[in-house]
């Protein structure tokens, strides 16, 4: 009986429409304004095609999965790019232009960013350029742990796929309706966020935690994924403090006398010989110590910066923007996309 009186009880819990709603917005919404009505979605989105001899055909669109699948066996492209959203369809821009209704514009793209594994060269040593092995592409395994904690967590987004950029990486394509219609201060401002590395590509020292704590997101990210990450296995993976790599971890010192400290105990150590523990792990332990022992005010960072130079997420930004094309060698994803349109809408 208490079962039914539970049941009466939820029958009676006031109704999912809030005071004052007006039922005659549903009616409108389901009259043309839901996002499936948009039949014209799918025929604004840009695609390009790659053929042979470097033939590059822009501003492609398609109405349909199977019209793209046709012009796809028709063509054969070597490579495939998806681009936005328009405001018409870009197949037919001249003529919108001729018109003089010039209004093709991008208004919408998902949110992506693009991680090369070229890109952490000068952190592994198994491999370089677009070659990977099962001991650096954990490298990406944290960035995608990083960010899609962050872009979930602190941006509240939720459809979020992680593809395979065929190559050398991954992408990330946010698909939420907020992330699609982002504008680029907006995406500059996303990408400023994940921002650590300063400098430019042959910079020592690439990144600078200023201020008296870490941001949250940073703090988090160390504490939760990176540091395990650097001590458990990049450090031993790579071998980063060999005799021959160690200099690099040295020249991320600020200060010549206590980087000076640090290899001099490293150098007693394999004179001594006596510890069994790993020479990575060993050293690695002098160096904290030594750095975080209280009597270097100005490096109380160094620890943790050593860790992101390391292991942090290199993102690159270019992508982020919504007029760039983004290439594409998962056919799934472009058939999926259709997929999801017709089931979901935009
Ligand atoms: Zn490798």
């Amino acid at each position: 009986m208490e079962i039914d009186d539970q049941k009466q009880q939820q029958l009676e819990a006031p109704a999912a429409v809030p005071e004052g709603f007006n039922t005659d917005y549903l009616r409108v919404y389901y009259d043309g304004k839901h996002p499936g009505c948009d039949q014209s979605y799918v025929g604004r989105r840009e695609f390009s095609f790659t053929l042979e001899n470097d033939i590059y055909l822009r501003f492609q669109s398609f109405d349909s999965a199977a019209e793209l699948e046709s012009s796809i066996k028709e063509k054969c492209p070597f490579k495939i790019d998806i681009g936005p959203v328009y405001s018409v369809d870009p197949s037919k821009r001249h003529a919108y232009a001729q018109s003089g209704n010039n209004v093709f514009v991008p208004v919408e793209r998902e949110l992506i960013f693009d991680i090369d594994i070229s890109d952490y060269d000068d952190v592994r040593y198994c491999c370089s350029g677009a070659d990977v092995c099962s001991d650096c592409w954990p490298l990406m395994t944290i960035a995608i742990k990083i960010l899609d904690t962050s872009l979930r967590d602190d941006f509240g987004f939720s459809h979020i796929l992680w593809v395979y950029s065929g190559r050398r990486g991954v992408h990330c394509w946010v698909c939420d309706s907020r992330a699609r219609k982002l504008s680029n201060e907006q995406r500059a401002a996303i990408a400023d966020y994940f921002r650590v590395y300063k400098g430019g590509e042959n910079a020592l020292k690439k990144v600078s935690l200023a201020g008296p704590v870490l941001h949250p997101f940073l703090a988090r990210s160390y504490m939760d994924v990176l540091k395990t990450f650097f001590e458990d296995r990049l450090l031993l993976s790579q071998q980063l403090f060999s005799s021959e790599r160690c200099q690099k971890i040295l020249d991320l010192i600020p200060d010549e006398n206590v980087a000076s400290e640090v290899h001099d105990k490293w150098q007693g150590n394999r004179r001594s010989s006596v510890s069994k523990e790993d020479v990575n792990v060993t050293r690695w332990e002098q160096l904290k110590t030594t750095l975080q022992s209280g009597k270097h005010k100005g490096l109380r960072r160094c620890v943790e910066e050593i860790v992101f130079s390391y292991t942090y997420p290199r993102l690159d930004m270019e992508v982020v923007f919504v007029f760039q094309l983004i290439p594409v060698t998962v056919m799934i994803l472009i058939l999926q996309l259709f997929r999801l349109y017709h089931r979901y809408g935009p």
